[in-house]
C-alpha cells in the first residue's frame, strides 16, 4: 500500500489475484487492517492543511506531473492491466491513456477560477461565493476501469485541495499500486492508496476522519454506503450501475449502427457501466439489424487478452461469469432464443464468454432489467419511437443511453425525452473530459468530468462583507424612537 508517502505491507488477510484469461494467480495482496485505514485517513488529515494551501497553480504543476508519468509508462500499467482486469491490451492502453488527459484536464481546471463574485445587498459591500476543499475524500473505486475511475476522482479532488484515500477492487489493486509511483512527487499523505475488499472500504465510508465518499460500484453497494452516510449526514458522491438502453430508428444505415451495435454491447466483455444492454429496434429494421448482428458478433475474436487480434476478452471473475450465465438460462426458459455466443467459447481455462445475441425477450426477464455487465445483446422489436423511449425509461436506472438515427426530430425527442446522464447518437461510449459523465435515478447522485466533476468535490462557502462597519437602521431597537442611523 501507499499511506503517508510510504509503501506499507497490509497487515490484514490476503486476496489473490488471478489472471482472468489463465486463472494462475498473479499475487496475493494483503490487505489494510483496520488500524492501517486509521493510519491513511490520519496521513490524509494530516496533509490536508498544506495542501489546501498550496496555490492551485503549484497544484496543478503536479497534476501534470501524473499525466506525463502516466504517459511515460502506458506500456507497462496496460500489461498490469490486462494481465488482472481482462480487457484487451489495445483498451488498457486507452485507459491509460484517458486517464493521463483526465489529470492534465482537471490540472489545468483546478486553477482558473475559486467561485464567483455576486451582487451585494447593498452598497459598499463584497459578496463572494467561495469554493473550498471538501477535506479528506474517500475514493472507493471498481474493477472495470480501475485506474481510469480513481483518476475521475484523484483528479478533481486534488485540483479541489481535497486530500484522498483510494481503496481499489480486490479483483484489481496491482495497476492502482503500480499508479502510486506516480505521485511520487507529491507530499506525504495528500494521495494514500489502501487494498481491501468490502470491509476497507467500509471502514473508510464510516470513519470519522473521511468527509465524502467518492464511490464507483453496483447499485447495491452504493445504496449501502449511502445509507452509512446519511446517519453521518457525510457527503456521497455515487456513480452506479445501469442498464442502458440502445435504440436503433428506421432510417439508420445498417453499416454502421450494426458494428457500432456490437462495440457497445461487447466492449470490455460487456463489463462497461455504460454497455449496451437492451436493443430497442424499430420495426422496419429489425430482421435485417438482428441478421447482421449475428453475423458480426459471430466475427469476433474472443481470446488471450493480450494478443493483438484479440477483441474480446475474458470475465474479470467466475463469479461475474457465472452471473451472467444464470441471466442467459433464466431467459433460455422464459422463451427467449440465443442466436449466437452465449458459451465458454470452448476455452478451458480462463474465465471467457462468447459474446451473445438474445431474441424473443420480454421485459419480465432479468437480462432486460437487471444490470447484466456481460457480452449479451438482448433485441426486442418495437413499433414506434415512442414505444422505445417509454422502455428505455421504464426501468429505475439512467446512466447513459445510445439512439442510431439522422433525424433530425427523432434526434430532438430523444435528446428531450431520455431519462439518462449521457445520450449518445451515432457514436456510442464516447466520454469528453470537458463533458459532465453520471447517472439520473438509482444509476447516482453526481457527475464526474468536466467543471461539475470538479464542483463535486468542492464546499461553498458565502462571504458577506461591509467596508463600512457601521451601524444598521434595522438592528433593535425597534418601533418609535429607535435608532435613527
Ligand atoms: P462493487 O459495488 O461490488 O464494488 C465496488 C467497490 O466497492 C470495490 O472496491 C469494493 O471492494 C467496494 N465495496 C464493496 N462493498 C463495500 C461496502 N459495503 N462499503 C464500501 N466499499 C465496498 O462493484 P464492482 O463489481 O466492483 O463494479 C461493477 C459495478 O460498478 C457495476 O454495477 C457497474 O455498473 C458499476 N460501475 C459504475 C460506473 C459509473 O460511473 N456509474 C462505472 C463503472 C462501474
Amino acid at each position: 500500500m501507499w499511506v503517508g508517502g510510504e509503501e506499507q505491507a497490509g497487515k490484514a488477510g490476503a486476496t489473490v489475484v488471478r489472471n482472468p484469461a489463465s486463472e494462475e494467480v498473479l499475487a496475493e495482496v494483503a490487505g489494510a487492517s483496520p488500524e492501517q485505514v486509521d493510519l491513511a485517513v490520519d496521513a490524509a488529515r494530516l496533509a490536508a492543511h498544506a495542501w489546501r494551501r498550496t496555490p492551485a497553480g503549484e497544484r496543478g504543476e503536479l497534476l501534470h506531473g501524473v499525466s506525463g508519468w502516466l504517459r511515460d509508462h502506458v506500456e507497462e500499467l496496460a500489461r498490469l492491466l490486462t494481465l488482472e482486469g481482462g480487457k484487451p491490451l489495445v483498451e488498457n492502453r486507452d485507459e491509460v491513456g484517458w486517464t493521463a488527459n483526465a489529470f492534465s484536464y482537471y490540472a489545468e481546471l483546478g486553477r482558473n477560477e475559486r467561485g464567483r463574485v455576486i451582487p451585494s445587498v447593498g452598497d459598499g459591500q463584497l459578496s463572494l461565493v467561495l469554493k473550498e476543499p471538501i477535506g479528506v475524500v474517500a475514493a472507493i473505486v471498481p474493477w472495470n476501469y480501475p485506474l481510469l475511475l480513481a483518476a475521475w476522482k484523484l483528479a478533481p479532488a486534488l485540483a479541489a485541495g481535497d486530500t484522498v484515500v483510494v481503496k481499489p477492487s480486490p479483483y484489481t489493486p496491482l495497476s492502482t499500486l503500480a499508479m502510486a509511483d506516480a505521485f511520487a512527487a507529491f507530499p506525504a499523505g495528500v494521495v494514500n492508496v489502501v487494498t481491501g475488499g468490502a470491509e476497507v472500504g467500509e471502514a473508510l465510508v464510516v470513519h470519522a476522519g473521511t468527509d465524502l465518499v467518492a464511490f464507483t460500484g453496483s447499485v447495491a453497494t452504493g445504496q449501502r454506503i449511502g445509507a452509512l452516510c446519511a446517519e453521518r449526514v457525510k457527503r456521497t458522491h455515487l456513480e452506479l450501475g445501469g442498464k442502458d438502453a440502445f435504440i436503433v430508428c428506421d432510417d439508420v444505415d445498417l453499416d454502421v449502427a450494426v458494428p457500432g451495435a456490437a462495440w457497445a454491447a461487447y466492449l470490455n466483455a460487456g463489463q462497461v457501466c455504460t454497455s449496451a444492454e437492451r436493443f430497442y429496434v424499430l420495426e422496419p429494421v429489425f430482421d435485417e439489424f438482428v441478421d447482421r448482428l449475428v453475423e458480426e458478433t459471430g466475427k469476433l475474436r474472443l481470446g488471450d487478452p493480450l494478443a493483438d487480434t484479440t477483441d474480446v476478452g475474458p470475465m474479470v471473475a467466475e463469479a461475474q461469469r457465472a452471473r451472467v450465465e444464470r441471466q442467459l438460462e433464466l431467459a433460455r426458459a422464459g422463451g427467449a432464443r440465443v442466436l449466437t455466443g452465449g458459451d465458454r467459447g470452448g476455452f478451458e481455462h480462463g474465465w471467457y464468454l462468447s459474446p451473445a445475441v438474445v431474441v424473443d425477450v420480454d421485459d419480465a426477464m432479468d437480462l432486460m432489467s437487471i444490470e447484466t455487465f456481460g457480452p449479451v445483446a438482448p433485441v426486442l422489436r418495437v413499433g414506434s419511437l415512442d414505444e422505445a423511449i417509454s422502455r428505455a425509461n421504464a426501468l429505475p436506472y439512467g446512466l447513459g443511453a445510445n439512439v442510431y438515427t439522422s433525424r433530425l426530430d427523432y434526434v430532438l425527442r430523444c435528446m428531450e425525452e431520455l431519462e439518462a446522464g449521457t445520450v449518445w447518437f451515432n457514436d456510442p461510449l464516447t466520454d469528453n473530459d470537458a463533458g459532465p459523465f453520471g447517472g439520473m435515478k438509482m444509476s447516482g447522485n453526481a457527475r464526474e468530468l468536466g467543471p461539475e466533476g470538479l464542483e463535486s468535490f468542492r464546499e461553498t462557502k458565502h462571504v458577506h462583507l461591509d467596508a463600512r462597519a457601521n451601524r444598521k437602521p434595522w438592528w433593535y431597537p425597534y418601533g418609535p424612537g429607535g435608532y435613527q442611523g
